[in-house]
């Protein structure tokens, strides 16, 4: 498991050193818009906590962080009018996964009906 950046995007931005379009936030979780949103609502949730990706989310957060992101996930499907027709929630993770950002998150896809489930 790589070393969590302090320095990444995502960290910065819940620092406060780098502004985002928040769209939701409670103790554990932070989620905003997609800077390059890839459908009509494009959202990118992530834990307050330090983790890479979403297996070193899954092995070291504990139940409380991992409960109140999935719980956070349904409440911004919800408001965001996208739970009832569906989305596409995905993970990148690592090199392969095509990961970006290191520090964990899921973007939330939708208001249209998503393409292909893998692109390139
Ligand atoms: P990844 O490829 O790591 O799964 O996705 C990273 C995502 O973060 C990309 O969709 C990219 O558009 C988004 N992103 C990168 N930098 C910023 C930023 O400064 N603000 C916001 N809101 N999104 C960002």
């Amino acid at each position: 498991m790589p070393v969590y950046d302090d320095n990444n995007i995502f960290a910065k931005i819940l620092k406060g050193d780098i502004p985002c379009d928040k769209v939701y936030e409670d103790d554990f979780v932070l989620a905003f818009n997609d800077i390059s949103p890839q459908a009509p609502v494009h959202i990118l949730v992530i834990p307050k906590g330090k983790y890479v990706s979403i297996d070193d989310f899954g092995a070291n957060a504990d139940a409380q962080e991992i409960k109140a992101f999935f719980v956070a996930v349904d409440k911004i499907a919800k408001e965001k009018g996208i739970a009832e027709e569906g989305f596409r929630s995905i993970a990148n993770t690592g090199t392969n996964g095509g990961q970006e950002v290191p520090h964990f998150h899921l973007h939330l896809l939708g208001g249209k009906k998503i393409g292909a489930m893998v692109a390139g």
